[in-house]
């Protein structure tokens, strides 16, 4: 079953990624498919499915060339035609016999690329089992996936790919969701297929060019640049949102930028690294070659008598791989070389030049990096300081009914999931600001980590980046105070956190604060090495080892008996409302009022009881606020008492999820938390919409304060005073009555104040107007 290369032959980078096709053919018949519709029509030979020898013979190739070079990682996708065609059983058969032969030598990296018509809870129960992720062709909302994926009756396939991916969306099933493939067609919408496929909440999108050669160009109809002009209207939205999702075409571009790697054969000057074999063992060039002519993709070699060193030594495949030695004359004086690289090397096709030609997209691809190099995200974010993550939200999705809802001076759990589904969106486009501050230095290995296990534990990473102190952490980090210096280690403790909640195997280095090694939203364990400010971590199982020093401790999985030292972040489980007393995280000092230190068990014990009493009395007295609170209010951080005795609470701009409070009793803390609380939605509503006028400069006068407010100021007042009055609406007795009356009265005429500013936005008056409405239903009240 061997074969020897060429004595004298080069020895070739070794190969680590191949598409192993099971099934040649498929239940949809796209029309722009470059397997059934483009020039090459090899599949009428091939076998339906793949027989289990070819199976064994491709997998025993497979891991005998990643064992002779010593290769770690090996990238298998399952292909078609529709790999989903062979069923649970052929499947089953084929993921075993795989992962037999290739999984002694070398981490297997299994994906599927599918229409997933015919996917099911069974196929990703299959999938969950063997560590499959799978990508699905989806190219936008109904109009645009109908234009091309249809069934040969010309039905549409639509509704059954969203239940493909509203399965792979799934908590049980997420880790198998690779992303979404979406072949473009500039007819249609750029902004509705971007919203479409962002609205399936893939870990990434890879927008592909439709397959075409100079010999077949594509279909213009926007002009000479019709695609870079679709693309940059994406990328523009993109960037406004935070960059919400891995776009692969647009991250190739921004690592190829500052000199990085592409990643992709797509584009970029990366040798290609990828060998196709076909149903029938045929060892074959990337698929995409098929579109030039039939049979080029073909190389004449076979898993049964030809190693993967005889593939990647043969001359086509040499040539595929060549970078800009492999270019045109044109392509390698060109400027964008180094991130374009003559795009794929398919779409280089003519009838007369072969492969010696600038892509049939040169324009286009020319346009699209000249204008993302000029327009970078950092230069787009840094210009909208505040919005940038968050207009998404109301920008193309039903913004009325968020204010609406809102207005109420309540918010429903919806509501709230937006918000801080926004927020994340923030928190992650601070991030990647942070990521591009720290590439080349030491720190950028832990936002490599981040980044790769937001692709293999995406809910990991976003409830780590939920956590409400990062954005103080990641603003402190981007703007620090005068004589301060940025926190970059801190990354290294979010990757972390990242990978004990993941259960990821990793080790890296952490920064030792005051002898404790803090991971965000778990909790920080003491580690006795006086003089360090660094420690080392190996996470194992969700559980981990530190070391600094002479000092090692372990702490075991979630569940495990813990170590001395190891302080966890105390967790209080009210009647349906989980919440967190934070007070240990090192960012959490971001109140008007001072933070306490560590609470000792007795006064822990007193917290406990209180917002136990407190959540009773917000459930009786002020219930259309428990729906909001247990969606959005996730950590409370207790604030050093005021000496004179008075009632001190706060929330911070930066800290959606948190408010800090004083220890009260019952019915004052109620209140306490139920008036923060009204600052962190609002805060978050301001940070995705325009509510007023921002150069207006004239101060408000408010009926609770003798000096008069800035407009936010006052906006902020009314919308928590608004629900105070809420609350004693529900209370019993004559001060409930007057209480409720004072309140009514302050939020009626700060509304009629804020009203008159004539510096409300439309989104401003839309929600000002559904406060005034929600108090005048009140009105009919016979209090
Ligand atoms: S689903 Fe894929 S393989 Fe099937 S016809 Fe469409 S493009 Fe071709
Ligand atoms: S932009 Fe055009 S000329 Fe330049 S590398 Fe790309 S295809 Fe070649």
């Amino acid at each position: 079953m061997s074969t020897t290369p060429g004595e004298s032959a080069p020895w070739p980078p070794s190969l680590s990624e191949y598409v192993l096709k099971v099934h040649s053919r498929c239940d949809l018949a796209c029309d722009h498919c470059y397997v059934y519709e483009h020039a090459d029509q090899s599949w009428r030979a091939r076998p339906r499915q793949i027989a289990r020898e070819t199976v064994d013979a491709a997998a025993f190739r497979i891991a005998e060339h990643a064992r002779e070079r010593g290769t770690r990682r090996v990238r298998l996708v399952l292909h078609g035609g529709e790999p989903l065609l062979l069923g649970a059983g052929g499947l089953a058969m084929v993921l075993t016999r795989l992962r037999a032969a290739i999984e002694p030598v070398a981490e297997l990296d299994l994906r599927m690329q599918s229409n997933g018509v015919l996917l099911t809870p069974g196929l990703c129960d299959l999938f969950v089992e063997h560590g499959v992720r799978v990508g699905i062709s989806l190219d936008g909302d109904a109009a645009a996936n109908d234009r091309h994926r249809r069934f040969a009756n010309g039905a549409s396939s639509h509704a059954q790919v969203r239940r493909a991916l509203a399965l792979l969306r799934r908590p049980e099933y997420r880790r198998c969701y690779a992303g979404i493939l979406c072949t473009i067609d500039v007819r249609n919408d750029p902004v509705g297929v971007y919203r479409a496929l962002l609205a399936e909440e893939p870990p990434r999108i890879d927008f592909l060019l439709p397959h075409a050669t100079w010999v077949d160009p594509p279909p213009r109809p926007g002009g000479v640049t019709s695609y870079a002009d679709w693309l940059l209207t994406i990328y523009r939205l993109w960037v406004r949102d935070g960059r919400p999702v891995d776009i692969r075409l647009f991250n190739s571009l921004l690592a190829t930028a500052v000199g990085g790697r592409s990643g992709t054969e797509v584009v970029g000057l990366d040798p290609s690294g990828l060998a196709v074999i076909e149903t029938d063992g045929a060892w074959e060039l990337a698929d995409s070659m098929k579109t030039a002519f039939d049979g080029a993709a073909g190389i004449g070699l076979d898993v049964f008598q030809h190693s993967v060193d005889v593939v990647i030594s043969h001359p086509e495949f040499v040539r595929n791989r060549r970078g800009l030695t492999g270019l045109c004359q044109t392509c390698r004086e060109c400027s964008v070389v180094g991130q374009c690289g003559g795009g794929l090397r398919a779409h280089r096709y003519s009838a007369a030049g072969g492969f010696d030609n600038p892509s049939v997209y040169c324009a286009d691809l020319k346009k699209l990096i000249v204008t993302m190099n000029r327009e970078p995200p950092e230069t787009a974010l840094a210009a909208h300081p505040s919005h940038a993550a968050g207009d998404r939200l109301l920008d193309g999705l039903p913004a009325a009914d968020l204010l609406d809802d809102l207005g109420t001076g309540q918010g429903s759990e919806a509501s709230l999931q937006r918000l801080a589904a926004a927020q994340l969106a923030y928190v992650r486009a601070l991030l990647v600001q942070i990521a591009d501050r720290v590439a080349g230095t030491p720190f950028a290995a832990a936002w490599e980590l981040i980044v790769r296990l937001d692709e293999e534990a995406t809910d990991a990473v976003s409830a780590t980046f939920a956590h409400p102190y990062l954005r103080r952490w990641a603003r402190h980090c981007l703007a620090p105070a005068a004589g301060e210096d940025p926190d970059w280690g801190y990354l290294g403790a979010l990757a972390a956190a990242v990978a004990v909640r993941a259960g990821v195997d990793t080790d890296i280095e952490v920064p030792l604060r005051a002898g404790l090694v803090h991971l965000p939203g778990l909790g920080a364990q003491a580690i006795d090495a006086p003089g360090e400010r660094r420690a080392r971590l190996s996470v194992t199982g969700g559980g981990f080892t530190a070391r600094a020093g002479r000092s090692v401790v372990t702490v075991p999985p979630a569940g495990g008996s813990s170590p001395a030292g190891w302080v966890p972040v105390h967790q209080v489980e009210l009647d349906g409302w989980t919440v967190s007393i934070d007070d240990l995280d090192p960012y959490r000092d971001c109140y008007q009022w001072p933070v306490t230190g560590r609470l000792d068990p007795a006064q822990l014990a007193s917290w406990r009881g209180s917002l136990a009493a407190a959540w009773t009395r917000i459930e009786r007295s002020a219930p259309g606020q428990v729906a909001g609170l247990r969606t959005g209010l996730w950590t409370i951080t207790p604030l050093r008492a005021d000496p004179g005795g008075r009632l001190r609470s706060a929330a911070s701009r930066d800290a959606f999820g948190a408010l800090g409070t004083v220890q009260a009793s019952p019915d004052s803390l109620a209140e306490l938390l139920v008036h923060e609380f009204q600052h962190v939605k609002l805060g978050a509503v301001l940070d995705v919409s325009q509510l007023y006028d921002p150069t207006y400069r004239k101060r408000l006068s408010v009926p609770w304060r003798e000096d008069p407010r800035p407009l936010e100021g006052a906006l902020q007042g009314t919308y928590a005073h608004m629900a105070i009055a809420d609350i004693w609406r529900a209370r019993p007795g004559d001060l409930a009555r007057q209480r409720h009356r004072q309140y009514f009265r302050w939020t009626e005429r700060a509304i009629d104040e804020l009203a008159g500013t004539g510096a409300l936005t439309e989104h401003g008056q839309r929600f000002v107007r559904r406060m005034r409405q929600t108090m005048d239903s009140w009105s009919d009240d016979p209090r």
